[in-house]
Formats: C-alpha cells, structure tokens, sequence
C-alpha cells in the first residue's frame, strides 16, 4: 500500500472524535500530537502500515473502580477511581495519582498519552500512565484523608508493581497521601517495594524530588535562553499557581536572578510587583501547602501587592512565563496580552496549560514556548533515579541529584532541538521537537514488537 493511501490527518480526526465521545480533553491532547507527528512520519511507511500512532493514541487499558470511605461523621461516601495505563512500550507505565473533584476518564485519558512522550523524552525507560479519583482532599481531615488512600489502593494494588506501573504524585496527591498509599500496599502485598515515587525519605524516597517539577521548568527555560543567546537573569516572571510546581519554579528562579512578580490558586491571583523573594516565598509555602490557605491573603501580609479575584495573571507585564497551575489556564487572549506585553519565553510546569489559541498565538509570534511534556518533565526524571535508588538499594546526595536533573533537563532540551528547528530560520519549534522526540523512541521500539 503506497503512503498516500493511508488514512489521513482529517480522518484520523474524525476517528478519534468518533471513538472518545464526550472526552475533550483526551481529543485536544491527541490532535495537538497527531499534527506533527503526521508530517514526520509522511514518509515512512512502516509508522502508516503498524498504525503506529492509531496505537499510541488508544490506552492499553483503563480500570476504573469504585473507592468507598467512611467520613467523620460515619456516613459512608461513594468515589470513583481510575488508572490508564497507556503505553508500555519502553518501560513499566509510570504517571501521578490526582485526587481533584474535576478528575474525569477524559481528563486522565490526556495525561496518560502525554506521560507517554513526556516519558520518552527524558531518555530513561519508563512506559506512560496517569490515575486518579474525583475525591477533594481540600478540607478533610488527615483521618478521612488516610480512609480514603487507603481504599484507593485496595483497588489499585491489583493492578502496580515495581516492574508493572509505578505511580507518583499529582495535583492534590503529595508526601502524606502517598505515605498513606505506600503503607496500604506494604499491608496487603507483605512487600517493601519501590512501587510508588515521591515516598518520604525515611521510607525510600529521594531526595530532590519534591523540587524537582518546578527546577526543571527553570531549567528547561535556562537552556531555551542560553541556546539563543539569553539569560533568565533580570527579567521578570509571570508564575501562575502557588503549589508544589509554582513554589519550587520560584524558588530556582531566585537563584538565578529572576524577579518573579505573580503567584495564583484556584480563586484568583496575586501582583507583588517589589517581587515575590525568599521570605515571601517561606509564607506562600507554609500558607498554601501546609495550611491549604488562599493565596488572596497574601496581600494582608505583604504591602505593595494587589489581589485579583477570579483572575489569572496573563494581564500582568513580563518577559518569562510560567504556567505551573493546571490545564487549559492560558486562552488564545491571554496568549495574545502576554505577547503583547513583552513575553519571550513560556516553559510550562503544568500539564497542558496552553489551549490551542493560545499555541497558535505564540507559534506565530515565535515566542520560545516550552511544552509540559518536555518542561514539567523533570519530576517523573527524578521519580526514575527514585526508582533506581530503590532497585539498587543506594541513597544519592543532593548534589548528585542536582547535577542529574540538570542534565536530563538539557538532555530533553537538546532532543527538542534536534526535531524543532524550523527550516530557513534561527526559530526552534519546541512543542514540534517534544512531539517528535518522545513518539521516535516508543514508535520505534513499537515495531520491533510487531502487532501485539
Ligand atoms: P498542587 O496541588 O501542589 O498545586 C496546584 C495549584 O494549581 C494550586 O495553586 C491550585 O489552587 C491551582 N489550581 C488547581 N486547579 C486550578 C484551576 N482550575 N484554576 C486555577 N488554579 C488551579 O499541584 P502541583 O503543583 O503538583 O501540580 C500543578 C500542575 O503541574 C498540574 O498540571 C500537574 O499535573 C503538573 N505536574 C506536576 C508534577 C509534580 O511533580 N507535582 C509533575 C509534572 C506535572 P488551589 O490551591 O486553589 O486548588
């Protein structure tokens, strides 16, 4: 069969739409790949006739279960609970857990096929995986917090293991829940395995890790400047979120001379326009992380800063960007005023901030624009050197994680860079290169395996 008779970009569209009803999210993940990955592989046969990317694009399972608890008040709650396994090609699946009440089969869909490339791309041999459960940690208690991990990983024991799927952390999943998960699964399995990432380090965990997402979002930007002859030093910078991704993204941009100026949660956003330093940072972390405050309160601690309701900081001048919040936070006019306002440069900490305006307004601008894939990867990187501690039964230092993660993230950059360069110009199509560099590896090895 020649090339061109193979199914097209619009019909393998068409096909998606068709097969995933009512799934949103998981259709603009997918269509946002399958565009570059069309043009790459127009020439090669082999990717038409395996249906290389038609696989890729369809989980190799997804379990979905249910999670009862018992709250404080003895009444018996009903959650539901999911892991999708995408794609073990080069490695056991690997992807967070989300405890969010916006937590949806659609919604973990996309994050499995993103971990997929994500995975790839950082050169270790880790598969594609992502979990959750619409449950809100938000304003439990530590009791109800621990009944409900607890159950989650009755289920999901059946279905993990440190050579099967090795799940981590994610938006409302840090050390306490993962702690809780760690102990249910040592219960019923009699097994101290490295079976889950971002464990406390007394029982297996690895330093640098917590930090690692929102460094490695520095980083990736560090090496986007450097490769077209800039620095992060003095320019100011637009973070959005005050979590686990948003706070360690500003703390490496203070070591290496950033002005971050803007901080946000779910509710609405802060403009410290003196900058957001060390002391302010220590407040944000304790408010925010430990205390589960909001981030409006900010403003009665520090003068000088303003609070915008039901905001997000896009509006706010800068020349770096920083989405570190959630999916789908940056909208086609957002992109535009950051553009406008002088932005250079986007490194995305989270998961699919950027809608596809808001990608085509910086792809035509020719804004350097990181995508979470490559940018964000840096935290699974450091679960792998957790899983490699675990297996050889070491503890790495700091600096020797420090120094590692800084060269996976420049590993990453520099595989962008070797499928991102835009022909006729200095350009490089970062969001391209991810899209190509993560598919070439799980492609390739893909066929190596033949139909199965
Ligand atoms: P956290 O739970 O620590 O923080 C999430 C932050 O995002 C909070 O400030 C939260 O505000 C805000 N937020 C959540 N939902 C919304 C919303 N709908 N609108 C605006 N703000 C919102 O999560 P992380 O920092 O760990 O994760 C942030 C992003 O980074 C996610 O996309 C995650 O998938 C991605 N990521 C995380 C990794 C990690 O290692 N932690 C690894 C790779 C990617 P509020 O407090 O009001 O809820």
């Amino acid at each position: 069969m020649a090339v061109s008779d193979h199914v097209g970009f619009d019909q393998f569209i068409e096909g998606l739409k068709k097969r995933n009803p009512g799934q949103p999210e998981f259709v603009q993940a997918v269509s946002e790949v399958a565009r570059d990955i069309f043009d790459f592989i127009a020439d090669k046969e082999e990717y038409h006739e395996y249906q290389i990317l038609r696989r890729i694009a369809e989980p190799d399972r997804v379990v979905s279960f249910r999670v009862c608890w018992e709250d404080d008040n003895q009444d018996i709650r009903v959650q539901r609970g999911w892991r999708v396994q995408n794609n073990n090609a080069i490695g056991p699946y690997k992807g967070g857990i989300r405890f969010h009440p916006s937590v949806t089969e659609s919604v973990l869909k996309f994050l499995a096929f993103e971990q997929t490339f994500k995975n790839s791309l950082t050169g270790l041999p880790l598969g594609g995986a992502k979990g959750g459960a619409n449950f809100n940690p938000k304003g439990k208690s530590d009791h109800e917090v621990m009944r409900f991990s607890q159950s989650f990983m009755t289920e999901l024991y059946r279905h993990v293991g440190e050579d099967v799927d090795i799940p981590a952390g994610d938006i409302g999943v840090g050390a306490r829940e993962i702690g809780y998960m760690f102990g249910e699964y040592k219960r019923i399995t009699n097994k101290f395995t490295g079976v889950l990432t971002g464990k406390g380090l007394e029982y297996g965990g690895s330093l640098v890790r917590t930090e690692a997402t929102g460094y490695g979002a520095v980083y990736f930007m560090q090496n986007m400047l450097e490769h077209a002859g800039n620095a992060v030093e003095g320019k100011t910078c637009i973070v959005s979120g005050s979590g686990n991704v948003a706070t360690h993204a500003v703390e490496k941009l203070l070591q290496l001379g950033g002005k971050p100026v803007t901080l946000s949660d779910s509710q609405g956003f802060i403009h410290d326009p003196d900058g957001i330093d060390e002391e302010k940072l220590a407040w944000v972390k304790e408010h925010k992380t430990r205390r589960y405050g909001r981030i409006a309160e900010y403003v009665d601690s520090f003068n000088g800063a303003t609070y915008h309701e039901g905001e997000r900081p896009w509006s706010v001048p800068g020349e770096l960007a920083f989405p570190c919040a959630t999916q789908n936070e940056i909208c086609g006019e957002d992109a535009r005023m950051l553009v406008d306002n002088g932005c250079i440069a986007v490194s995305e900490g989270a998961n699919m901030p950027t809608d596809r305006d808001a990608a085509h307004v910086f792809k035509e601008a020719q804004t350097l624009f990181a995508p979470g894939k490559a940018a964000n990867a840096g935290g699974v990187a450091l679960s792998g050197l957790e899983m490699s501690q675990n297996a050889t039964r070491q503890s790495w230092t700091d600096d020797q994680l420090q120094e590692l993660l800084r060269d996976l993230m420049k590993g990453i950059h520099d595989r962008c860079v070797e499928y991102g360069g835009v022909k006729g110009s200095e350009h490089i199509d970062y969001a391209r290169g991810a899209n190509i560099a993560g598919f070439v590896k799980v492609g390739k090895a893909m066929l190596a395996y033949g139909v199965v």
